[in-house]
């Protein structure tokens, strides 16, 4: 009697101690998870609109009233009375600047035309065609436009887009050609790492190349990559130092399509780190073929892959999919993707496009919802 009465009192005083657990427990995990809450999105600075401010002006809308305090707009349709209205509403300005995409250009220009490793000049893939990254007379074309942009207007930023070798990246079956092989690239590249290329056809070349030199030469089209990145922001340096250098880029892992984030696109972020302020992945789900999911899987490794510091540069705003194409994005969806853009290290949000969410009451709802949230909770 005296044992099982003991082994009753042991076991309420174990009860006991297991309840204060659990309450002591029920009161812990709240505080854990509004601290890591507080840490992500106390770090939200920008909410912003990639396109077209002018589709909610038309709407007699005011994009500070929906939440949004920044837009991204190519720099060709930035006007003063654009900057203006923006400044009035208390948004911060910044300039898409299209990088390597010569579509027009390498028909005035053939020696900017890319070479792929047949010779052939290269076809555009799909709406994309990528020039030569080191043909001199596009480089500086491009640095004259950057100069007369900024001296022309005020901006908050400069964002580099198409910044890559040939290719397309944005379709489910991404094109991935090997360029550039013209005359100019060989000899920079036999110059810069000081080998001689043996004589031949561009196909022998090439094919000597991938069997001998294939990790110098990857490592050598990222260094031509980051060099454009080196460029453009010495010149925000000089031209308008406060202005911050970011970059719309593919957002594929190490190893999506054996590697070619790097190996083809030339994008390598132990580089790009040292001269871009902020990373924009093009974390456009739908036109990839991916679930909405991956949108924050994604930006959680791309943080994690980039070491970042988080009250430090460089920083992460991602570019989601709005857009109904190929497929139509249901409401919930944007909801997703735009939570999932603000995963991990991000620090601002922006969608692609201004359109897609003007048009559509839902999108933009959703939008105003998701903006709101982020100023209430950078408040407390
Ligand atoms: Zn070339």
């Amino acid at each position: 009697m005296k044992i099982l009465m003991n082994n009753n009192k042991s076991f309420f005083r174990l009860m006991q101690i297991c309840s204060r657990c659990l309450i002591f427990l029920l009161i812990l995990l709240p505080i854990t998870n509004t601290s890591c809450k507080k840490e992500t999105t106390d770090l939200v600075k920008v909410r912003g609109i990639y396109g077209n401010p002018k589709p909610f002006w038309d709407q007699g809308l005011n994009l500070n009233d929906l939440g949004v305090n920044a837009i991204f707009v190519h720099s060709g349709s930035i006007d003063s009375s654009m900057i203006k209205r923006a400044r009035s509403e208390g948004l911060k300005v910044f300039a898409e600047f299209a990088t390597l995409n010569g579509k027009n250009y390498v028909d005035n220009h053939p020696e900017a035309w890319a070479i792929n490793e047949k010779g052939e000049k290269i076809e555009a893939a799909t709406w994309f065609m990528g020039v030569c990254p080191t043909e001199p007379g596009f480089r500086q074309y491009r640095i004259n436009q950057l100069e007369a942009l900024l001296l022309k207007y005020d901006l908050d930023g400069i964002w580099m887009d198409y910044v890559h070798w040939h290719a397309q990246f944005e379709d489910p079956e991404p094109i991935l050609p090997e360029t550039c092989f013209c005359d100019g690239c060989l000899d920079k590249f036999s110059n810069d790492i000081g080998i001689e290329i043996p004589t031949g056809t561009v196909r022998d070349k090439s094919q000597w190349i991938f069997d001998n030199h294939d990790t110098s030469w990857r490592d050598w089209r990222c260094k031509v990559i980051f060099e454009w990145t080196l460029d453009f922001k010495n010149i925000i340096k000089r031209v308008n130092p406060k202005a911050l250098l970011g970059i719309y880029h593919c957002p594929w892992n190490d190893e999506e399509f054996n590697g070619a984030r790097r190996r083809i696109l030339g994008l390598d972020y132990n580089l790009l780190k040292e001269t871009i302020d902020v990373f924009s992945p093009m974390v456009y789900h739908q036109k990839m073929g991916y679930d909405p999911e991956w949108v924050g899987e994604n930006i959680k490794w791309f943080g994690n892959t980039l070491g970042l510091d988080n009250n430090a540069f460089p920083k992460i705003w991602p570019i989601v999919q709005a857009a109904n194409d190929p497929g139509i994005i249901l409401n919930e969806e944007f909801e997703a993707v735009l939570r999932g853009g603000l995963a991990g290290k991000s620090s601002g949000i922006m969608m692609f496009t201004s359109y897609a969410v003007a048009e559509d009451d839902g999108k933009i709802k959703v939008m105003k919802k998701v903006y709101k949230e982020l100023i209430e909770k950078s408040k407390n």
